[in-house]
This record gives C-alpha cells, sequence and structure tokens, in this order.
C-alpha cells in the first residue's frame, strides 16, 4: 500500500496537494514538494527538470533552494508557508573581515522571513528584519 505524504494544499492551483518526491541531482538526494498536478522529470541526472506534457500545474519547491545560505528547507518550513503563516529560518553568509591586514571569512548567522514565490517556490524576504530572539 503506498501512502503519500502531504505537506498542503497547492499555492498555485488551489486543488493540488503539495507532494514530498525524493529526487538526485548530481548524485545528491534532495526532497522536492511538488504539487500533485505537476510531473517533473528529468534526462540528464538532475541538471534541468521538465514538466510532462500532462501536468496542469507547475507548483514546485526544492528543499534545497536556500542551501547557499546553508539552509535546507524543513518540512515545517514548508507546511508554515502554505498556511500562510510567518516563516522565519536561520541563514548563514560568508563576510569578510579585515584582521592583521589580512582578509578572513567569517561566517554569520541571520534571520530572515520566506515566503512563497511562484517562480522559484520560495524566496527569502531581505528586506524585512527579523526580531531577534
Ligand atoms: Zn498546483
Amino acid at each position: 500500500m503506498s501512502f503519500i505524504k502531504t505537506l498542503g494544499i497547492c499555492p498555485s492551483c488551489k486543488v493540488g496537494n503539495i507532494e514530498i518526491r525524493k529526487k538526485e541531482i548530481r548524485g545528491k538526494k534532495v526532497e522536492l514538494y511538488a504539487c500533485s498536478n505537476a510531473n517533473w522529470y528529468t534526462e540528464d541526472d538532475g541538471e534541468v527538470f521538465e514538466l510532462t506534457k500532462d501536468s496542469t500545474c507547475s507548483f514546485r519547491l526544492w528543499q534545497n533552494t536556500f542551501s547557499r545560505y546553508g539552509y535546507w528547507l524543513k518540512h515545517k518550513d514548508v507546511r508554515s508557508l502554505l498556511n500562510e503563516e510567518d516563516t522565519i529560518v536561520e541563514l548563514s553568509s560568508k563576510k569578510v573581515f579585515y584582521e592583521n591586514n589580512k582578509s578572513v571569512f567569517k561566517k554569520i548567522k541571520y534571520k530572515k522571513y520566506i515566503a512563497l514565490d511562484y517562480e522559484y517556490g520560495a524566496s527569502i524576504l531581505f528586506d524585512i528584519d527579523c526580531k531577534e530572539d
């Protein structure tokens, strides 16, 4: 018996369910949160994903959307986004500092709101400050 776990209703077509699908990108396992009406496939080991012809929706969100900021989405983040709740994630970036005439990279952590984005799945709201806890 197969059981498909869903995270919420699709924000784009409003009828599909957002499903958790396991994909591989260049040999690395990544979860794809996609609308049940959107079927994505790849022919080149995950370089490019295309929609099948029978797809009626294109909404998808990758677990590693913010991986360059050191953050991988959690299921609770996706649920929260789909419920239109305020969603805060802790990101990290490398910043250059000058010490003893040398430039050193240091990791800084900060919190930001994220929001649904129909093109990228989700995006970071860099302009809005997050209250520190
Ligand atoms: Zn949809």
